[in-house]
């Protein structure tokens, strides 16, 4: 058969952005195939991370921000360690990683905030202008911050249908349900475009191309059951220890999801408030749980990369340092209103310190969609797709 010539449409302007959101060491590589090989997430059917470094060194964006072994990759740092030229091939697959997230996301200007370093001090802004204007309409104008009987415990109540609510609780309402909703709809969008391009990449055949149900029916379960147990996470060996905090992280935020969830029906709809001084209510004991959790897991994330650092089999970009420390101030912050609005002598800053809290929480809301967060929806699409994949696969060579 004679060769057919084929075009290729190369974006060189992909190579620069890798390399300023982290991965610098890109061209360095020089195909030698040593990161595949010991790479322990890698398979035939989605092998990474050498074919990523030869996409993005000629500048194939379309192909590498449609591929979803980019999201299959942990960082853990093994390719990293062994790669004989530093290339640093997990660093650039993260970075390759946050490219897809802007692509895959309306409003970028909320992208650039949360991935430069000076983007840090817009976010609180953001989050206090919807902030302050829910507190203003729901404490029928601006209460005291300096004393907690004026912010948060006190304002007027309200009787909405079957609602009695704290002006509090009706403010976090304000802010946060729109918000949450803001965020599942964007999520759902890109979520579903991914998918269609992952199909086109793959080349899947219509006759596999089944339907949402069909998916999310036969292989959802099964990628959640591995998330849980950090199954991929665990084959990794020279970071195999980020495993345990991130599996940690993950618990966390699930019994925060529930306490949140229980708080939201017992109190937004049932009317039955926290007790003031709850130190044997159940649910702020699960809430506090999850805080400790939360507190220990980032705690040893963040040690364990300074001690990867000096292996230099990772290295931490703004991104990262951004999400540890912003879940670090969530956490810090959520014990903060407990201890010091028991304190007579400090009492006063209950107010600033709920502030932050929520200011914290809005962010890390927003960044779902925008921050390195993101891996929690789009690597989980990507597990998905590999285990619906290779199940497509065997029944085509069946
Ligand atoms: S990234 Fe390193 S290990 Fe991987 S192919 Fe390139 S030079 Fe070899
Ligand atoms: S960082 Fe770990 S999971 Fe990612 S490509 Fe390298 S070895 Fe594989």
């Amino acid at each position: 058969m004679a060769n057919v010539p084929v075009k290729v449409d190369p974006d060189l302007n992909i190579i620069k952005e890798i390399q300023e959101v982290g991965g610098e060491t890109l061209k360095k590589c020089y195909q030698c195939a040593t990161c595949a090989t010991v790479c322990p997430l890698s398979s035939d059917e989605a092998p990474f991370p050498r074919k990523q470094m030869i996409l993005a060194q000629w500048g194939f964006k379309d192909k590498l921000l449609n591929d979803p072994a980019v999201w299959l990759c942990h960082q853990c740092g093994d390719c990293s360690k062994y790669c004989p030229r530093g290339a640093n091939p997990g660093d650039v697959l993260g970075a390759l990683r946050l490219l897809v997230i802007r692509e895959a996301v309306p409003f970028k200007f909320l992208y650039t905030f949360y991935n430069k370093s000076w983007g840090i001090l817009v976010l609180p802004i953001i989050a206090l202008f919807f902030i302050f204007l829910a507190m203003v309409a729901t404490f029928h104008g601006m209460p005291n911050l300096f004393d907690m009987h004026s912010f948060p415990y006190g304002g007027p109540e309200y009787d909405l249908v079957i609602f009695h609510l704290p002006a509090r609780v009706l403010m976090i309402d304000v802010v946060f349900v729109p918000l949450a909703a803001f965020v599942v709809i964007i999520l759902a969008s890109a979520i579903s475009r991914m998918w269609n391009n992952y199909l086109d990449t793959y080349d899947i055949p219509q006759a596999y191309r089944y339907g949402m149900c069909t998916i999310l029916g036969k292989y959802l379960v099964p990628a959640l059951k591995e998330i849980m147990a950090h199954t991929r996470f665990t084959k990794c060996d020279a970071n195999s220890w980020r495993a345990a905090p991130h599996k940690m992280l993950i618990y966390a935020f699930i019994i925060l999801a529930i306490t949140t969830a229980i708080v939201f029906v017992m109190a937004d709809i049932l009317g039955f408030h926290t007790p003031w001084n709850p130190i044997l209510h159940p649910v702020k004991w699960l809430g506090n749980i999850g805080g400790i959790l939360l507190l220990f897991g980032v705690f040893s994330i963040k040690a364990g990369r300074t001690k990867a650092e000096a292996e230099k089999s990772v290295t931490t970009s703004y991104p990262d340092n951004f999400l540890i420390y912003l879940i670090l101030v969530i956490g810090l912050t959520g014990f903060g209103i407990e201890i010091i609005r028991n304190i007579p002598a400090i009492q006063n800053i209950t107010s600033i310190v709920y502030l932050a809290h929520l200011v914290a929480v809005f962010i890390l809301f927003l960044g779902v969609l925008y921050s390195k967060f993101a891996h929690l929806a789009f690597r989980t699409t990507a597990i998905v797709f590999d285990l619906y994949y290779k199940d497509v696969l065997k029944k085509m060579n069946s």
